[in-house]
């Protein structure tokens, strides 16, 4: 399951700032997630839970910040943004020339720690 070695790296880059700044344990963790990245944030809470046991993220909790999927049209020139997790034409003319700007990110915005 492709959540589970997402969940595995962000325990380790984690857990790697947690030893490096003497920390004892990590008691939050915010990512950002776009909905175009294929990544299920129910799967991903999943697959957290289930592996930070024995890590120093063992007490964390992991919020799931989801971005929606935008982009802008090349055709008529507008931005546009989708609740979907696909963009197939532009929403606005049916083009099928647009460029994707956010959705696909997957990244660690911060962490909370305990001392
Ligand atoms: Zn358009």
């Amino acid at each position: 399951m492709h959540e589970v070695s997402i969940a595995q790296s962000i325990i380790e880059i984690v857990s790697g700032q947690c030893r490096k700044g003497g920390y004892s344990g990590i008691t939050s963790i915010r990512v950002r997630i776009g909905r175009a990245s294929g990544i299920m944030p129910d799967a991903l809470l999943f697959a957290f839970d289930a592996i930070k046991v024995e890590s120093p993220a063992t007490g964390a909790v992991l919020e799931i910040e989801e971005v929606c999927v935008s982009g802008r049209c090349r055709d008529c020139g507008r931005d546009f943004s989708v609740e979907e997790e696909y963009v197939l034409n532009c929403p606005l003319c049916g083009g099928p020339a647009f460029e994707i700007k956010t959705g696909r990110e997957m990244e660690i915005i911060d962490m909370e720690v305990t001392e």
